[in-house]
Formats: structure tokens, C-alpha cells, sequence
């Protein structure tokens, strides 16, 4: 099939409402599986199915409107395995003399692409539409100094006039409702059973099996939950906004047994693939208190446009301003190998336990999830960051690096040394049993600091503090912490470091 251009699609781009279908007559669209991408690092098998998934229905989809697409599956006997060897079978097969690419949201694949296209005599890179901020918009607000998150998302608000009064004020008087969002939930939650998807993905999951790919986790390749088109994201956006926003504000850092999502709304993968936008996601929940505020309180509507517009915006600036330091960054020079249990979940930590296998079988846990248990436990563990990097980069069926590696380098972490946020987010049973129903089915003592009953989170999160006293002991956020660490009595500090050897030493045992 001749063509002047080919146009290639990555993964997280499917968005049909991109500006570039509009003048495409002569472009073929090239989809590839890569293989080199899939083989680095072991997955979470829902998240490969979802994306293979997603972007065979995209590639359908595109092709029923009249598009030409040339798609490599992960097994095709002529796919070589990355999108370089890729594209150049389509350039033989085409003839093709023009490449264009939407700009990638990932650091190494965007130099790779860049250098891909100075083998052309033309190439076109196109800009994205699935964030409210251009990549120019946040390398100018972040400037040499680093801005915090509030700061950013209340410029994003100003500009884009989200969720403010027509006299420029945030609705409902104040810019941020945090303090109204700590409530613990106790019971099943008010929500229908489920509205999630049932795809029949069997046919997608026999090529992953085929193809060797390192994997793991349940499939549910018979009914796989999460949206793969936009029709199935508009669905499920409704139904979040219909059920779960009403209790999101308030409930937003509960966890509780036998509910994995509680009113959480579980649309990052479909935000991430670009099947839905921010803005409209925004738009709609904004709507939604005009309408109804009693039923939609500022507090949830707030406190949900915060994780987008503020949270998820921010994320995506750190990553590209840090980038590559990112990634390698170790500030608290830890160490220790990640832990068994994060691939087994076993553990008599009830609070882990809960947390991990859900989220190794199923590939999602919600935010206090992942930061204050799977990242909280590995930052006091004192587990190097890069590997407990990549567990959160194959776990998640949303996990992608721009949005995954400052989330756990650097806010759970804390491996940039304070550059995305000014203290380390650890907690101790005393919050962990506060947020959630964990600790009354939990075998260890929730009190206790030191013995071999102690809570291990109370053991690690003191010797933190002891460790790491120097760094933080003036930090006006946190200083406390330490302070109260070294006001602890000496023998009983030698007591909790030698707690917390032992947990290091034995961690198949905790
Ligand atoms: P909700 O609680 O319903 O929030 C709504 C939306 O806000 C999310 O869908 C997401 O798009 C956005 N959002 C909320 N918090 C954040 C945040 N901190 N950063 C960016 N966006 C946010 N999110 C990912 O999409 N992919 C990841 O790989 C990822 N890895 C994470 C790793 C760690 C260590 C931590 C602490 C957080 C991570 N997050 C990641 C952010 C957040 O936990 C998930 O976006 C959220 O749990 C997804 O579930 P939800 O859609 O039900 O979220
Ligand atoms: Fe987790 Fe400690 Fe509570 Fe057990 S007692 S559930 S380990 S916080």
C-alpha cells in the first residue's frame, strides 16, 4: 500500500479526537506490541492486556472510518519487537517518505523518536491533548525554582477557569478542601455491586501466554474490568459520578477490607490511554456541584479536580523537569533489596497483606494504598528506590513512567531529596489504623514499638526517624518526628534498632 506518511500511534495515545485525523488522507497509521517494551521489566498481566487490548479495538475502530492502518501484534512473525524495526517495515512496505508522531509522555522513548525521525527528509511532531497543560506551559511555571503542587494547580484553576466564580474566587471561598477529606469508612459502601466492564479478552490473553512475556496475577481474561474505548470510559465516568463522587471528599483516604475501590473511580487507566480527557472529566464533575450541590459538596468535587488538575498535572511537570536525575536519584541512600512479600503477599502484616495481594492479583489499589502501605512500607524498610520503582511501574494496570516514577521516587520515596514534596509522607499504625479497618483483624500489636509482637510499621517508622534525624530534624513539616525520636530513651532506641536489623534480616518472616 503506498503512502506519503506514516503516522504512528503509541499505546497511550488513543484519542480519536486528536487534531491530526482531521487532515489525513494519505497517511497510514502504524499500531506496534512492542516486545522490547513488554520484556523489561514483570507485569501485572491486566495491565498488558488492557493495553494490547485498548489498542487493537483503537486500531478497529480507526479502520472502520476509513483509515489505513498497519497494525504489528505482539507474535506477527514480521514484528520486529520496537517501534523502530516497525515503522521501518511500514516505510519498505509504503514507500513512505514523511513520518509524524505525537510527542510521547515518556523521557527515553521521546529522544529515541526524535532521533527516529532525522532518518526521514520530513517529519512532523504533533502535540498532545490529554493533559491541561502544554509541556512549554509547565517547563515556564516551573522555571529554574521548583514550584509547589498548590501553587500549580491553582494557576491551572485560574486558567482555565475551573471551578471559579465569574469574579475569578475558587468556588465555595477556598482553593483547597484537604482537611475535609480524612474520614475513616466503616462498612460496605453505598454503591451498586459493581459497574465495571466483562470483556471477553481470551483471545488477547493466549498471545500474551504465547508470547512469554513476564507476567503475573489473574487475568480475568473472561471479564476484564476496566474500559478499553471511549464508549466504555463515558460509561464509566457516569457511573463514578452518579455513585462514588458524592462520598469521594469526605472518605478520599479510607481503606477499608472487602472494598477495593471504596469511592474511589478507578478512570486513570482510561485518562492514561487518552480514551477520556481531563477536562471534560473535570467539566463534568464541576457540572455536576452547579447543578446539585448538596448532593455534590465542594469538598468532593474539590478534592477530585484536585487529583487531576493539580495532582495528576503536577506529576506529569516534575517527570519532565527532573528527568533523567529522576531516575536514578537515591537521596536517603537506601539499600535493602525489595522484600519477598511484595510479590507474594504473604506476610502477617495485615495492613500489607491486604494492600499487596490485591494489588498483585488484580492490578489496582488506590492512592493511600499505594502510598502510605506499599510505598510507606518500603521507604521505612529502607528498600533501594529503583527497585521498589519498577515493582510500582509493572504492578498497576494505570502505571506509566511519567506518572509512576515521581509518584514513587519522589513522593513515596523521597529519593529526590525533597524536590517534589517537602517531607516524607510515613506513617505508623496509629495512622494506618485510624484510615482503616486493618488493624483489629491484624496479629500484631498496633501499640507496641519494639518485641516480637510489635506493629513492624511502628518499629520501622521510628527507626526512620532515628536514621535520618539529621536530614529532616529542622524540616518545619516534619521536625517533630525526629525530635520525638531522639527524645525516646536510649536503651529503648537501641531496642528499636535492633527491631528493625532483625525485620531487615528476616523480611521473609514479618
Ligand atoms: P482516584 O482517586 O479516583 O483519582 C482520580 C484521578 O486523579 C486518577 O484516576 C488519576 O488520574 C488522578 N490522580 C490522583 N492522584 C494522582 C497522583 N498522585 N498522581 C497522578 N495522578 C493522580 N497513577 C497512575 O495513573 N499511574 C501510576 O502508575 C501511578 N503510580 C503511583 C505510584 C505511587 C507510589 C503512588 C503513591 C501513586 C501512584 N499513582 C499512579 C497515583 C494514584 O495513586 C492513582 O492515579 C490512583 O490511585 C488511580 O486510581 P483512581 O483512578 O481510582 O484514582
Ligand atoms: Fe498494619 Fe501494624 Fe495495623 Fe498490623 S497493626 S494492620 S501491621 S499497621
Amino acid at each position: 500500500m503506498p503512502a506519503t506518511t506514516l503516522r504512528l500511534i503509541l499505546g497511550d495515545q488513543l484519542d480519536l479526537r486528536h487534531p491530526w485525523f482531521e487532515g489525513d488522507a494519505d497517511a497510514v497509521y502504524v499500531l506496534v506490541e512492542s516486545r522490547a517494551m513488554n520484556a523489561a521489566f514483570p507485569q501485572q498481566v491486566r495491565r498488558l492486556l488492557g493495553f494490547l487490548a485498548a489498542m487493537r479495538r483503537f486500531a478497529a475502530d480507526l479502520g472502520a472510518t476509513g483509515r489505513r492502518v498497519r497494525y504489528f501484534k505482539l507474535n506477527d512473525a514480521d514484528n520486529p519487537g520496537d517501534f523502530e524495526g516497525a515503522l521501518d517495515v511500514a516505510r519498505r512496505e509504503t514507500g513512505a517518505g514523511v513520518f509524524e508522531w505525537q510527542e510521547p509522555d515518556d523521557w527515553a522513548l521521546d529522544a529515541r523518536l526524535d532521533a527516529y525521525a532525522a532518518t526521514y527528509a520530513d517529519s512532523r511532531r504533533h502535540s498532545r491533548h490529554h493533559f491541561l497543560d502544554t509541556k512549554d506551559g509547565v517547563a515556564k511555571f516551573f522555571g529554574p525554582r521548583r514550584r509547589l503542587m498548590e501553587s500549580y494547580y491553582r494557576d491551572i484553576r485560574k486558567r482555565h477557569g475551573l471551578l471559579m466564580t465569574p469574579d475569578g474566587k475558587p468556588v465555595g471561598g477556598a482553593w483547597n478542601y484537604d482537611a475535609e477529606n480524612r474520614r475513616p469508612w466503616r462498612g460496605t459502601p453505598p454503591l451498586p455491586a459493581s459497574w465495571d466492564e466483562a470483556h471477553d479478552l481470551r483471545e488477547v490473553h493466549a498471545d500474551i501466554v504465547a508470547s512469554g512475556l513476564p507476567v503475573y496475577g489473574d487475568a480475568a481474561a473472561d471479564r476484564f474490568p476496566w474500559p478499553l474505548d471511549r464508549a466504555g470510559a463515558e460509561r464509566a465516568a457516569k457511573a463514578f459520578l452518579d455513585h462514588a463522587l458524592p462520598h469521594f471528599g469526605d472518605f478520599e483516604d479510607a481503606m477499608v477490607t472487602g472494598s477495593d475501590r471504596l469511592f474511589h473511580s478507578r478512570l486513570s487507566f482510561a485518562l492514561n490511554l487518552g480514551l477520556l480527557r481531563p477536562m471534560e472529566l473535570c467539566r463534568a464533575v464541576e457540572a455536576r456541584h452547579r447543578r446539585d450541590p448538596e448532593r455534590f459538596p465542594i469538598n468532593a468535587v474539590e478534592g477530585f479536580i484536585r487529583q487531576i488538575a493539580g495532582w495528576r498535572e503536577y506529576v506529569r511537570g516534575v517527570y519532565w523537569v527532573d528527568m533523567p536525575g529522576l531516575a536514578e536519584a537515591n537521596a536517603l541512600g537506601h539499600s535493602e533489596p525489595l522484600p519477598a512479600l511484595y510479590w507474594t503477599g504473604k506476610t502477617r502484616m495485615n495492613c500489607m497483606a491486604r494492600a499487596i495481594c490485591q494489588s498483585v492479583e488484580t492490578g489496582y489499589a488506590h492512592h493511600i494504598q499505594r502510598l502510605m502501605l506499599a510505598g510507606g512500607f518500603a521507604l521505612a524498610f529502607g528498600v533501594r528506590p529503583q527497585e521498589i520503582e519498577r515493582w510500582f511501574l509493572g504492578v498497576y494496570v494505570d502505571a506509566l513512567e511519567w506518572v509512576e516514577m515521581p509518584n514513587t521516587l519522589a513522593m513515596s520515596q523521597h529519593a529526590d531529596g525533597g524536590r517534589m514534596t517537602t517531607k516524607p509522607y510515613l506513617g505508623a499504625a496509629n495512622y494506618i489504623g485510624s484510615m482503616s479497618d486493618y488493624c483489629s483483624g491484624c496479629s500484631y500489636d498496633r501499640k507496641a514499638r519494639i518485641g516480637a509482637d510489635a506493629c513492624p510499621f511502628n518499629t520501622l517508622y521510628w527507626d526512620f526517624w532515628l536514621r535520618h534525624s539529621a536530614r529532616f530534624i529542622d524540616n518545619p513539616r516534619i521536625g517533630m518526628a525526629p525530635r520525638a525520636a531522639l527524645k525516646i530513651p536510649p536503651a529503648e532506641q537501641a531496642a528499636i534498632r535492633a527491631r528493625a536489623d532483625f525485620l531487615r534480616a528476616n523480611a521473609d518472616a514479618i
